[in-house]
């Protein structure tokens, strides 16, 4: 019998919800690339409902313990007394969300002997030191697609929100203000900007398609260019590089992986070739920016806004400068986690749980990690190496 750790965010300051203001979530038929649903045996929760944190426990319970393994769910994650430091010593799966990474560096790999896989609940296992994976035998596996639609939303919504300067004009009616003219002196229309993404598969390609009809001139840069017919069809042009995207664009959005190809990749000089006045929006991964970097551009004028919902190390520190510095959007690692997608990426957790204990495979699509190298999805965007460093020298 398995030991299953699964790390989750808290509940609600004001605890678990007993009611929601929605009855239900609308029911997918496909993703939009064709790719099939979750598809568990069997589910025990009503989609809709929170999942993510620690009492929603992803709806794991009743299916493992019915089986006769163990569930260890927990969202004291970092630090060696944290229960997860604890727990992992004899877990053979453990489970985490990005929003709420349990890092899986190689020491704690080292240390967990019976390890055998590594769930992300959501998309992107940057938090799985995934060199480590590899040499160790560790299988790593994501809810593919699972809330890609869910970010493009919200990085269609920081785009909006900064441009527009929509959160301070907020914040003047919230304080009783009218104050027309100061919500206004930094608000612009998107219409006609130059928008570009960096990374445009699943999330870029869906932010591409929701702002062609803003009518603004879409431009991006990938390791792999869209089919013809597709840039045709949003026209779309590509940059071999993102130097070359950079130079043309008012609004930059980020929606690459964290790999060692891409981290720290936004620094003072990769900033510094943007427009001037240019907004960033990063929903990837926050390591791919320099912390410093982007609250000096803010400060200096060089970045117009900069918007997002992911840090390093998360949860960010209160201290963190992203939260105090000007013009920002950011949020907490909130975009992916949509009750919405919550219901998508239990399921899909689900289902890779049961392909596990059946020892059928799991879906190529799924797979970031598996028999020591990179596969499946992993072999596709990832590159070997590690992203989890730095968790040490966080001030
Ligand atoms: P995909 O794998 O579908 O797309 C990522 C794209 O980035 C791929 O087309 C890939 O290229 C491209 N890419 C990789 N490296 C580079 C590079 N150095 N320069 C330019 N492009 C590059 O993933 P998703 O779109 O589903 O997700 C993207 C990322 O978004 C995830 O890895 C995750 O970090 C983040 N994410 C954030 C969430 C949130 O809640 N904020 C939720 C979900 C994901 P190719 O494959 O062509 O080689």
């Amino acid at each position: 019998m398995a030991k299953i750790l699964c790390v989750l965010y808290p509940d609600p300051v004001e605890g678990y919800p007993s009611t929601y203001p929605r009855a239900d979530i609308p029911i997918l038929e496909r993703y939009p690339n064709g790719q099939m649903l979750p598809t568990p045996k069997d589910i025990d929760f009503t989609p809709g409902q929170l999942l993510g944190s620690v009492s929603g426990e992803l709806d794991l319970r009743k299916f493992l313990e019915s089986q006769g393994h163990t569930l260890v769910v927990t969202s004291d994650k970092d630090g060696p007394d944290s229960v997860f430091e604890r727990e992992l010593v004899d877990a053979d799966v453990v489970i985490s969300q990005p929003f709420w990474p349990a890092y899986l560096t190689a020491e704690r790999i080292a240390k967990a002997k019976n390890l055998k896989l590594a769930i992300t609940a959501g998309i992107g296992s940057d938090h799985v030191d995934l060199q480590a994976a590899m040499e160790h035998g560790l299988t790593v596996a994501e809810v593919t697609f699972s809330n890609s639609i869910s970010v493009a939303e919200h990085v269609v919504m920081a785009i909006l929100a900064l441009v527009r300067n929509y959160i301070p004009s907020y914040e003047w009616v919230v304080k009783g203000g009218w104050n027309i003219a100061d919500c206004v002196q930094r608000s612009y229309d998107l219409e006609g900007m130059t928008v570009g993404t960096v990374g445009a598969g699943r999330i870029g390609l869906a932010v591409l398609r929701r702002l062609k009809p803003f009518d603004v001139k879409l431009h991006y840069t990938d390791k792999h260019r869209l089919d013809g017919d597709i840039e045709r069809e949003l026209d779309v042009t590509y940059h071999p590089d993102v130097e070359s995207l950079l130079r043309v664009c008012d609004v930059v959005t980020i929606n690459a992986p964290l790999h060692p190809e891409t981290e720290g990749l936004f620094d003072d000089e990769l900033i510094g070739k943007m427009k001037r006045g240019a907004y960033l929006v990063n929903t990837a991964r926050g390591k791919i920016c320099d912390r410093d970097a982007v609250v000096q551009a803010l400060e200096s004028g060089q970045l117009a806004g900069y918007a997002g919902d992911v840090w390093f190390p998360q949860p960010a520190p209160q201290s963190h400068p992203w939260r105090t510095m000007p013009h920002h959007g950011m949020t907490p690692h909130i975009s992916g986690s949509s009750l919405s997608a919550q219901a998508r990426y239990a399921a899909g957790t689900r289902e890779i749980l049961e392909g596990f204990f059946a020892g059928t495979p799991i879906r190529e699509e799924y797979l970031i990690v598996d028999k020591g190298e990179l596969a499946g999805a992993g072999a596709h965007s990832y590159t070997a190496g590690n992203a989890t460093s730095g968790l040490e020298k966080v001030d």
